[in-house]
């Protein structure tokens, strides 16, 4: 069941409070009267300990924990008298997600986030995902997951959200596709051959959307829109050729929803991720949010165009990925974070990290199994663990032959 917003007090946990997404997470609950209204149990960060002890003096967290071991002995000293438990390392993220919460926000960035979202499924928590690579690695065992203990995944990815309000009354079997936009990234009116030369700095330059750099430089690329395609097709459990990506570059409709008579709904609104965030903080009420409201008469206009598949490998690769399924979707996410990583060290260029992906995937395609494979947890660590390996002997060949 959702929560009423009548309810006086619900539990809840962030994993990935100091991030982008978990920032704004915490922006909503304090609006909504922080730890007065709401029994905040864990809060987790990455390297920033002094917000995330900060986060959770304001919330009155039951535990706060940070992902680096090295970093316990500054979180308890500032979480000294508070009555703020402390706690590090990744095997503690995963021990916080044990601790039971109604509501539970899913926002570390990368395969990371995988681990204690799973956990939190199996105390039925109501998952609020923003780990799109949850989805992409492991989408049957997390679907499967949340079935089991009848806990519920709610949508936070801005498409993801939009095309779940599409389909609020409506019956799954009666969509025809689903259409993902796409804002095009930084760098979408560059010419084309000038792509390969582009800087982390121009990649991160995003017309649109303030988010974490990592998603930023993906949105770019549009590996984000990829891992998007994936989230949808594992989440909505519809067809790959089911699922589209327009361009449109005002990043208005968050995505849209076409049915069997024609009929297409679109969901609308400011680019602002407390959006998603909010709706499914609130669901199945709508609260009142603290987003700019759309003026369209002084908008005037929206525009689209279909994306160029020269200029965005990475949406191709998706197409291969989801025809694979298994364990494909762990190499191609891992594949993606560790060329991502050379890229940002400028160890390769913005045209390389696509190949680095397709020839990991390539390298690695005999061990993803068959569409119907039973995986588990380990089998789709392993494939991550096996993916990144091989992805940065190949990131490194090829910034050695550059
Ligand atoms: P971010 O980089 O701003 O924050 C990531 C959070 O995860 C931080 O709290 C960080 O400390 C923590 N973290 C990083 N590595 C970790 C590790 N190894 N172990 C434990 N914690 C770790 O990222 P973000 O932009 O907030 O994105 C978070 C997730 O939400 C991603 O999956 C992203 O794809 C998704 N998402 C983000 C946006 C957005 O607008 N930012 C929109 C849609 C989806
Ligand atoms: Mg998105």
């Amino acid at each position: 069941m959702g929560w009423s917003g009548a309810d006086p007090v619900r539990s809840l946990s962030i994993f990935g409070a100091t991030g982008s997404i978990g920032e704004q997470t915490v922006d909503l609950l304090l609006r909504a009267g922080g730890a007065e209204r709401h029994r905040v149990v864990a809060l987790t960060g990455g390297r920033n300990i002094a917000r995330l002890a900060e986060m959770a003096r304001d919330l009155r967290a039951e535990v706060a924990v940070c992902a680096d071991a090295a970093g316990l002995a500054e979180l308890r000293e500032r979480l000294a008298g508070s009555g703020v438990a402390a706690a590090a390392g990744p095997a503690a993220i995963v021990e916080a997600a044990d601790r039971p919460a109604d509501w539970v926000m899913s926002s570390i960035v990368g395969a990371a986030g995988l681990a204690p979202g799973f956990r939190a499924l199996r105390h039925g928590a109501t998952l609020a995902l923003a780990n799109k690579e949850s989805l992409v690695t492991a989408g049957p065992l997390l679907m499967a997951e949340a079935a089991r203990h009848g806990a519920r995944i709610l949508p936070v990815d801005s498409e993801h959200s939009a095309i779940f309000q599409a389909l609020v009354g409506e019956d799954i079997g009666a969509v025809e596709r689903i259409i993902l936009t796409a804002s095009g990234g930084a760098l979408r009116d560059w010419p084309l051959e000038q792509l390969a030369k582009a800087t982390v700095k121009e990649a991160l330059a995003h017309p649109n959307w303030a988010m974490g750099q990592r998603i930023t430089i993906d949105s770019a690329s549009m590996f984000n829109k990829a891992l998007e395609v994936i989230e949808t097709r594992e989440f909505f459990g519809v067809d790959p050729d089911q699922v589209e990506v327009i361009i449109h570059p005002e990043s208005l409709i968050h995505s849209m929803v076409g049915y069997r008579d024609g009929a297409i709904m679109a969901h609308m609104g400011a680019p602002d991720m407390r959006h998603s965030i909010g709706y499914a903080l609130n669901w199945p009420d709508r609260a009142h949010l603290p987003v700019a409201r759309l003026d369209l008469a002084q908008i005037g206009q929206m525009t689209f165009r279909a994306p160029d598949l020269q200029r965005y490998p990475a949406l191709r690769l998706a197409r291969e990925v989801m025809a694979r399924r298994g364990l494909a979707g762990a190499a191609f996410n891992a594949a993606k974070e560790v060329a991502l990583d050379h890229f940002l060290s400028g160890g390769i260029g913005f045209m390389d990290m696509a190949e680095v992906v397709e020839e990991t995937l390539s390298a690695l395609e005999a061990d993803f199994g068959n569409a119907s494979i039973t995986m588990t947890l380990e089998d789709v660590q392993a494939m991550d663990h096996l993916a990144r390996i091989r992805a940065d002997e190949i990131a490194r060949a090829m910034a050695g032959e550059a």
